[in-house]
């Protein structure tokens, strides 16, 4: 690495690593840190906690995003931003989203330590519940951030147990008071593991996001009748299960259809109502997610599951209709960002590749309302959204002193 650049603190990061690895636990190496939930409240206070001995302001806001703030020289100005999220999956490993929060404090701590000042304050962001495993959708605290999401909607959202999220936010101590969108951000920065095989299988280590995949996501409703499964003759059977069962094959040929030029879907949830022996069920909810580089592909997908709801709900004598929609990646990459990290790279000697996010983050939904760039690192074989998720200090190394260096030349711009 160029001499001129500066470097993090490598073992104190695996260190807050390792002991965020410790909370909430799951099956030895994962974690399962549910938004809100008792785990999350004790990484949130964790992180709180460093972030204050860090010399940081620490402020949260109304829907639990949590704000530490490093003053600059001209603190009027406004910030340059990074972050990720605490929040995992069900059964979640330890480095998505915690990396890129375990990244920002340390470039926080490493300026301390070097006792570089800079022109514009910086500010590392927490987001509320970004993988959408207890309340939906995901992405919800930076979403109501950049006021895509209205504060009532997501306060009223609901786990499957009928919990609202502002109940537990304030059961957990993090009903801020912060207004949703105080802060104006100069720019956005966040590190993230790319939870795909690109950079491990070419062995390059750092990617600079220069475009996401379009994906859209629907939650399906399909209606049948409930009936005896035994004298019910078949062809007067609405049985709802098996409509949501062709419409699950015919997906997945979708995704294969489409795979040759990277496309993909997926069909991750469904839920049934009786889902009793003996019955015929009479309703399924299924959520559908679909995602390719080209826009327009993604968008002649969605046509092509629509016609395979009607064929599917005719073959199995039941009504389905699309309830919720939802899609994101229309390119929120800010060229400028691009720039910046491109050139720090360069400067620095960082050997990186130009690569695409396929799957979302909270920077998508921050680059609506300011310029937004990302870094990936690589994980273990891609392995993500699994316990088994896994990272090498080496090689993420170089990522998170391009996020240091990048940040402060924004910063004193
Ligand atoms: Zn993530």
């Amino acid at each position: 690495m160029n001499k001129n650049a500066m470097e993090i603190n490598g073992q104190r990061l695996w260190d807050s690593l390792e002991a965020s690895g410790q909370i909430g636990k799951l099956r030895g190496t994962g974690l399962r840190r549910l938004p809100l939930s008792d785990a999350n409240k004790e990484m949130r206070d964790t992180f709180c906690a460093w972030a204050e001995a860090a010399g940081c302001t620490v402020t949260v806001d109304q829907v639990g995003n949590i704000f530490a703030r490093r003053p600059g020289r001209d603190d009027a100005l406004p910030a340059i931003a990074t972050g990720s999220h605490l929040d995992t999956q069900m059964c979640g490993g330890k480095y998505d989203g915690v990396l890129g929060v375990m990244s920002g404090l340390e470039v926080i701590r490493t300026l301390n330590d070097l006792g570089v000042e800079t022109k514009r304050p910086i500010e590392l962001v927490v987001w509320s519940n970004e993988e959408g495993a207890r309340f939906t959708p995901p992405m919800q605290g930076s979403l109501a951030f950049a006021g895509d999401l209205s504060l009532e909607t997501v306060l009223a959202s609901q786990d499957a147990d009928g919990l609202r999220f502002a109940d537990e936010l304030r059961r957990i101590g993090y009903d801020g008071t912060r207004e949703l969108g105080e802060s104006e951000f100069e720019a956005y920065l966040e590190l993230h593991i790319e939870q795909g095989p690109v950079l491990d299988r070419i062995g390059i280590d750092t990617g600079i996001v220069v475009a996401g995949f379009k994906s859209h996501g629907l939650k399906i409703q399909v209606t049948g009748n409930t009936a005896h499964v035994g004298p019910t003759p078949m062809d007067e059977r609405q049985n709802a299960l098996v409509g949501a069962a062709h419409l699950i094959t015919a997906v997945d040929a979708i995704g294969w259809k489409h795979h040759p030029q990277g496309g993909k879907s997926t069909t991750p949830h469904i839920s049934c109502f009786p889902n009793l022996p003996g019955i015929i069920p009479e309703s399924a909810q299924l959520t559908v997610d679909f995602r390719h580089p080209e826009p327009e592909i993604a968008d002649q997908m969605l046509a092509e599951v629509k016609a395979a709801m009607a064929e599917a709900a005719e073959k199995a004598n039941v009504k389905m209709e699309i309830i919720d929609s939802w899609s994101f990646g229309d390119n929120p990459f800010s060229d400028d960002c691009i720039k910046a990290l491109a050139d720090t790279a360069d400067a620095m000697g960082i050997n990186y590749m130009e690569i695409r996010s396929q799957a979302g983050h909270d920077a998508y939904a921050i680059g609506k309302i300011a310029p937004m760039g990302m870094i990936f690192t690589p994980c273990t074989a891609g392995v993500s959204h699994n316990v088994e998720e896994s990272i090498e200090l080496d090689r993420t190394l170089p990522g998170v002193n391009l996020l240091l260096n990048t940040m402060v030349d924004l910063a004193n711009r």
